[in-house]
C-alpha cells in the first residue's frame, strides 16, 4: 500500500509560502509551553477588557483554525477545500452560550448551517454540541441524579427544559434527515455525557433507519469506560435495529477530567496513560470496522499511526476507501499531511471546520492552543513539515531558474 503522510507537497499545495510562513511563526511560538499556558489564561479575560486584542487574534490563531466569522466566509474555505477532493464537517461554534434565547438561536443557525451544506459539494456533515442547545447545568443535574437517567422526570421544571432540548436536537437531526446531512453529535465533560448519549441514542432510533445514519454520537478513548460502552451501544442498536453513528477520539477535555475527579475525591474517569488511550481508540476502530455493515464510523484523529492502521484494515478487508460508512478527519488547521494524502488515496475525508464570531470560538481556540503546546508535542511535528514542504519549494523554484 503506498499511503504515506510524508509527502508535503501533497499537504500544503492549498496554501501558499506566505501562508505556510505564518503557520510556522503561530507553532513556533505554542511550542514555548509557558507562552501557550499564559495565553491560555489571559486571553478570555483580554477578550473582556475590551484592548484591542481582536484583531490580534484573527490574524493568527483565528486564521489558522477557524473557517471565519460568518458562513459566507466559511464557504470560501470550504470550497478551497473541496478543490483537494477534501470534505468538511461545518461546525458552527458555539459554547458556553447560556439562555433558552440563545439556545433557540442555536437551533436555527444549525438548520440554515444544514440547508447550507445540502448546496455543496463537500459538505457532508454538521457538528452539534449539546451544550449550545442545553444549559450546562441542565445536563449536569441530568448526569448526577440516577432517578432521572432512565428519562423518568420526577421535577417538572428539569422535564419541561428537557423537552424544549430534546425538541430542538429532533428540530436538527429531522431538517438533516430531510437534506441527507449527517449529524456529528460531540463529546463533552464526562460529568454532562450522560444525557448527551442518552438525547444522541434515542435520534439515531428515530433518524438510523435503513442503511441510512444521519446521527453520530462520540465516543472518547481516554475514557477507560467508553470501549465497553461502545459494544454495549452496539447491542442496543443491533436489538433496536437501527445504523449506530459513532465518532471516534481520544477526547479533549483530560486536565479538567482529571482536575475535577482530584478535586472532588472520585476516582478519574481517564486511562492510566497515553497507551491504553492509544490502544483503546485503535481497538474500538478495528470493532466498528469490523462491525461496518451496522455502524458507520468517523476516525477523529491526528494520530498517523492510528489512521495508517484503519487504512490497512481497510485494504485487509476490501472495503472500498469510500465505503459510505467510513470516514476520516482532522481538525481545520491541523495534520494537512493526513487529511490530504488520504484524499489523494480516494479515501473519504474532512477537515472539521468551525466558525463564528471570535468571542464565541475562544474557548474552541484556547483547546487547541493547549493541545498543540511542546508539553503535547503535536506543534513539533507541524513546525518539521512546514519547514520541510518551505525547503522544498524553495529548492523547486532553484531547479526552475
Ligand atoms: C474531527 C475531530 C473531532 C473531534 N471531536 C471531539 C469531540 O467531540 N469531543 C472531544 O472531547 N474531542 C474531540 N476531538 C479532539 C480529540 O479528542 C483529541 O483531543 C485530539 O484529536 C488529539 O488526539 P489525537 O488522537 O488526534 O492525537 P494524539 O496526539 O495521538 O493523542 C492526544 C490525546 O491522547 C490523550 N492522552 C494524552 N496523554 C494522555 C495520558 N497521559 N493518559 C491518557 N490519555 C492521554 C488525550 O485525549 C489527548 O488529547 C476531535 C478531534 C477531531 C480531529
Amino acid at each position: 500500500m503506498r499511503l504515506t503522510f510524508n509527502d508535503t507537497e501533497t499537504a500544503f499545495a492549498y496554501k501558499t509560502n506566505g501562508e505556510l510562513k505564518s503557520a510556522r511563526f503561530l507553532f513556533g511560538t505554542m511550542n514555548y509551553s509557558w507562552f501557550a499556558a499564559l495565553g491560555v489564561r489571559i486571553t478570555p479575560f483580554l477578550m473582556k477588557t475590551g484592548l484591542p486584542i481582536h484583531g490580534i487574534i484573527r490574524a493568527t490563531i483565528f486564521k489558522q483554525f477557524v473557517g471565519g466569522e460568518s458562513l459566507e466566509q466559511t464557504a470560501v474555505v470550504a470550497k478551497k477545500l473541496g478543490e483537494y477532493g477534501v470534505q468538511v464537517i461545518l461546525d458552527y461554534g458555539v459554547e458556553a452560550k447560556e439562555g433558552e434565547e440563545n439556545f433557540d438561536h442555536a437551533r436555527d443557525v444549525f438548520i440554515q448551517v444544514i440547508e447550507y451544506a445540502a448546496t455543496q459539494p463537500n459538505i457532508p456533515f454538521i457538528s452539534v454540541k449539546v451544550t449550545g442547545i442545553a444549559r450546562f447545568g441542565l445536563l449536569e443535574t441530568l448526569n448526577s441524579a440516577p432517578r432521572l437517567r432512565s428519562g423518568i422526570h420526577d421535577n417538572e421544571v428539569e422535564a419541561v427544559e428537557w423537552k424544549k432540548v430534546w425538541g430542538r436536537m429532533y428540530d436538527i437531526c429531522e431538517k438533516a434527515a430531510q437534506k441527507n446531512i449527517g449529524v456529528l453529535i460531540d463529546a463533552e465533560e464526562s460529568w454532562i455525557q450522560d444525557p448527551i448519549d442518552r438525547l444522541s441514542v434515542e435520534m439515531m432510533e428515530i433518524f438510523n433507519r435503513g442503511e441510512k445514519c444521519i446521527v453520530y454520537n462520540t465516543i472518547q478513548l481516554y475514557r477507560h469506560d467508553r470501549l465497553n460502552f461502545l459494544k454495549m451501544y452496539h447491542n442496543i442498536a443491533q436489538q433496536r435495529g437501527f445504523i449506530l453513528g459513532i465518532k471516534i477520539v481520544r477526547g479533549a477535555y483530560m486536565e479538567k477530567e482529571r482536575e475535577r475527579a482530584a478535586l472532588m475525591g472520585y476516582p478519574s474517569p481517564i486511562q492510566q496513560d497515553k497507551s491504553f488511550t492509544d490502544g483503546d481508540f485503535n481497538t474500538a476502530v478495528k470493532f466498528c470496522i469490523d462491525n461496518i455493515k451496522d455502524i458507520a464510523t468517523i476516525i477523529a484523529t491526528h494520530n498517523e499511526y492510528s489512521n495508517l492502521k484503519a487504512a490497512e484494515l481497510l485494504n485487509e478487508k476490501g472495503i472500498a476507501h469510500n465505503h459510505p460508512h467510513i470516514h476520516f478527519s482532522q481538525l481545520y488547521g491541523m495534520s494537512d499531511n493526513i487529511t490530504f494524502n488520504l484524499a489523494k488515496n480516494g479515501y473519504s475525508v474532512s477537515k472539521y471546520l468551525p466558525f463564528g464570531p471570535i468571542r464565541d470560538v475562544i474557548p474552541y481556540l484556547m483547546r487547541r492552543a493547549q493541545e498543540n503546546s511542546s508539553i503535547n508535542g503535536q506543534t513539533s511535528r507541524e513546525v518539521l513539515l512546514i519547514k520541510s514542504e518551505l525547503k522544498r519549494r524553495a529548492k523547486a523554484a532553484k531547479v526552475k531558474k
